[in-house]
């Protein structure tokens, strides 16, 4: 398969079929927590990094050979080895999806460009959204995410608020925590009064489980995990 994956179980939202809109590691961030390694180039500019139309031929035959797999996951994730809205067609994917199959979608992504009304616009097909936020501050933000510097976490922070009132699924959201770096209880203190404007459906707290992009990017300890839960509320859940 060129363009899909799985299906796999994700610690996230459990079996799904994954699929590659991008080239390996075509990213606007390169977190230190990546799994994928490190970003070389960031990838600024929206394109088509792979065709859409392929992909939907790809998928199309994939159902009609595994119809017994097809019935084993719940969600079709964008996602793969970069950040799935780069790809500007990454709206036509879903409607190309929602002609094939009744499976649910997923979209995982940084929240990059959820600021822009169109990526807006094109993401709002899905039937959950699971984006990242690991600051709220831009100085930690650069220090974590390692994004473009012209990328602001006001305007990342907006987008989500922005999203939330107009999107119909479920938000899952994302906090990745790494120790040392953003685990200090007076950060997660400030995180807990942006996520309560963002108002997600879930909290998913996260810390590092496997190789990540910089050594050193080392996981929370559960005992602190377990306060940071109780910090950010019912919503919270960690893995
Ligand atoms: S946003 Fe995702 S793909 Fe991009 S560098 Fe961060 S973890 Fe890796």
């Amino acid at each position: 398969m060129k363009y899909l994956y799985g299906p796999v179980k994700s610690r996230r939202i459990g079996f799904s079929l994954g699929i590659n809109l991008t080239p390996h590691k075509t990213c606007n961030f390169d977190c230190i927590y990546c799994q994928l390694g490190e970003t070389g180039a960031l990838s600024l500019e929206r394109k088509e990094y792979v065709k859409i139309s392929d992909i939907i031929d790809e998928l199309r035959s994939w159902l009609v050979n595994n119809k017994e797999s097809a019935q084993s996951f719940d969600y079709i994730t964008l996602s793969g080895s970069g950040e799935p809205t780069l790809n500007s067609g990454f709206g036509e994917l879903i409607a190309g999806i929602r002609g094939l199959t009744p499976h649910k979608i997923a979209v995982l992504t940084n929240a990059s460009l959820l600021k822009d009304s169109l990526v807006r616009q094109q993401i709002l097909g899905a039937d959950l959204i699971v984006p990242s936020l690991d600051a709220v501050k831009q100085e930690l933000f650069l220090k974590i995410d390692r994004p473009d510097p012209n990328i602001k976490i006001e305007d990342i922070i907006d987008g989500l608020i922005t999203l939330k009132r107009e999107f119909r699924g479920k938000i899952w959201l994302e906090v990745m925590l790494v120790k040392g770096v953003n685990d200090d209880i007076r950060h997660i203190r400030k995180l807990k009064e942006v996520i309560d404007r963002i108002n997600p459906d879930k909290i998913q707290i996260n810390s590092p489980v496997r190789t990540t992009a910089q050594v050193g990017a080392l996981p929370v300890a559960k005992s602190k995990l377990n306060k940071i839960k109780f910090i950010l509320g019912d919503k919270a859940e960690f893995f």
